[in-house]
């Protein structure tokens, strides 16, 4: 049977496409060599800039997904055997740290918590303690969106700093760019991870990366291989407005829809949108249904997703199968080790306080129908004491 009405889509990616930018992809196929062309990917390329507040940066971007940029990011800048410093606290950091292994590179993994993040301090004494400079390549996810845990870039670039270390500053920022601040310049990042299906409220299929000129020259040297993936191929064709092979047209023009539609809000106001969105989110989880999320302490509340911790003895993924069968709302499953012991409320991109209130309402309602014992309506209640109390800040 049909089931009417639009799906209450509240995965922490991907994320709702505004209408407005759903139809600037509705465009008829055009040559990508046409003289018209590089107008629209030179202009995209520079406005990606002003979203990873770069401006010595490069950014390139591929037909992938983020999972894709994380390969991108290791391959260009790293040769075989290089060392390579991660920390693993949820699926996504995981899985990067996994695949640096499997590309063939000495990996140290410090495991920390699941529901902490970013370990600054250990970074700091494992790099003052490599002296001889044999890491190649630190590595942070800034959003570990397993948990809704998210780490402060800027501490990751102090701790380097501190150890004195040379090494190539990497951050996943899939899940926080455009929604949670990120300061690509500021904070020395060389690499910076991202893609379309989060915070740029794209379908997924467009991988975007961040290069520092430290990083740009470290591709000089780096011995690993590469091909559709080589940035050097992409920068000879972007220079002037072309792709070494055929970009996804429909993903450019969306993208330039995006980045129209993000400036006339204003980074700084999505990202205080977003801030006060995650704080009656977390209203309804604490005050109103008396739970705990995943994530075990304020440093670490990720603003663009809450992974949200049922009582014992319940099962996660059944208050997420009832949501989506009965109430036509998608919520985020619990990955790997938290799988069955969490369901998620992604929100990030283009949401507003009563689209939240559905993810909020329907979430409350798919847990009671599990017998989990909160109280109906209280939610939502705290949900809207809080937002009603307090402003979102404009700026
Ligand atoms: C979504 C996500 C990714 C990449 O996933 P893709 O499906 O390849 O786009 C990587 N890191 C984090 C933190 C993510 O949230």
């Amino acid at each position: 049977m049909r089931i009417a009405g639009r799906n209450h889509l509240y995965v922490p990616g991907p994320t709702n496409t505004p209408d407005r930018i759903l139809r600037a992809m509705v465009v008829a196929q055009e040559d990508h060599r046409s003289p018209r062309f590089p107008e629209l990917t030179l202009s995209v390329l520079a406005d990606l800039k002003k979203v990873f507040k770069t401006t010595e940066g490069t950014i390139v971007t591929f037909p992938a997904s983020g999972t894709g940029m994380w390969e991108a990011a290791l391959t260009n800048t790293l040769s075989p055997g290089d060392k390579v410093l991660c920390s693993r606290f949820g699926q996504f950091s995981h899985l990067w740290a996994d695949m640096a292994q499997r590309l063939g590179f000495e990996v140290q993994v410090i495991d920390t918590d699941w529901g902490t993040g970013v370990p600054y301090d250990k970074y700091e004494e494992v790099l003052r303690a490599d002296k001889e400079h044999k890491i190649k390549a630190v590595l942070a996810c800034q959003n570990e969106t397993a948990t809704g845990v998210t780490s402060d870039i800027g501490k990751v670039r102090k701790a380097m700093d501190n150890a004195g270390h040379p090494a190539l500053l990497m951050v996943d920022t899939v899940s926080s760019l455009v929604s949670i601040d990120f300061r690509m310049e500021e904070w020395g990042v060389d690499c910076a991870v991202s893609g379309s299906q989060k915070g740029f409220m794209l379908p997924a299929g467009m991988g975007i990366l961040g290069m520092s000129s430290k990083a740009i020259k470290a591709m000089e040297g780096a011995t690993s291989r590469r091909c559709y993936f080589d940035i050097g191929d992409m920068l000879r064709n972007n220079a002037t407005g072309y792709f070494p092979y055929t970009p996804s047209i429909p993903m450019l023009y969306g993208m330039r829809e995006a980045l129209d539609t993000i400036f006339e809000e204003g980074l700084e106001n999505i990202f205080a949108r977003h801030e006060y969105l995650a704080n009656g989110v977390r209203a309804a989880i604490h005050e109103g249904w008396k739970l705990n999320l995943c994530a075990k302490a304020p440093e670490w509340y990720s603003n663009t997703v809450s992974a949200i911790l049922v009582p014992e003895g319940f099962d996660a993924a059944k208050v997420i199968s009832n949501a989506y069968a009965r109430y036509n709302l998608s919520l985020g499953a619990g990955l790997s080790k938290v799988a069955g012991k969490v369901f998620r409320i992604g929100h990030v991109g283009d949401l507003n306080l009563l689209s939240l209130m559905s993810a909020i309402a329907g979430a409350e309602m798919s847990m009671l129908d599990n017998g989990i014992n909160v109280t109906p309506g209280s939610g939502v209640a705290a949900a809207s004491t809080w937002w009603r109390t307090h402003t979102q800040q404009v700026k």
